[in-house]
């Protein structure tokens, strides 16, 4: 997934956004808490530059998820269908975490990375070659690397 311009948007479609840079890097959660939050097996993100993000349709609703630290992420989700679209973590202002399945070729995303597979489902294991973390990294520069090499 290499192009420059990205769509993406809700279920019902009234929320719709683009992306105009790279995407940063891109992971799965496997923690309890992404489960509740995505009513599925694990959450699916990417990153990229808060500049590089806009809505375009729609009118997202917001909701502030506490985080474990006291960093409040802000989800949005449509008004409507309730999918959730995209985040802005708590710990970066710089960053947009958007849902891959929110995009209209997330399908073409291999995450580089799974968080939190000691939370994981228990027939869950992570593909080969993607790294996997029973909690998290400290930081994300291997899991970028990682994603970098992928995309080169
Ligand atoms: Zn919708
Ligand atoms: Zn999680």
């Amino acid at each position: 997934m290499t192009e420059r311009a990205l769509s993406g948007g809700c279920l019902c479609g009234e929320v719709r956004f683009e992306v105009t840079g790279p995407l940063v890097v891109g992971f799965a959660c496997c923690c309890t808490e992404c489960q509740k939050a995505s009513g599925s097996a694990f959450s699916m993100s990417v990153l990229a530059m808060a500049g590089d993000f806009q809505v375009t349709a729609g009118e997202p609703r917001l909701w502030m998820r506490p985080g474990p630290s006291g960093q409040a992420s802000a989800q949005y989700a449509c008004p409507t269908c309730s999918a959730r679209t995209h985040a802005r973590p708590g710990y970066s202002d710089a960053v947009v975490s958007i849902r891959t399945g929110a995009l209209d070729r997330g399908r073409e995303v291999t995450p580089a990375a799974f968080f939190w597979t000691r939370e994981a489902p228990e027939w869950f294991e992570p593909p080969e070659g993607v790294l996997a973390y029973e909690t998290q990294p400290a930081d994300l520069a291997e899991v970028v690397a990682a994603w970098r090499a992928r995309q080169a």
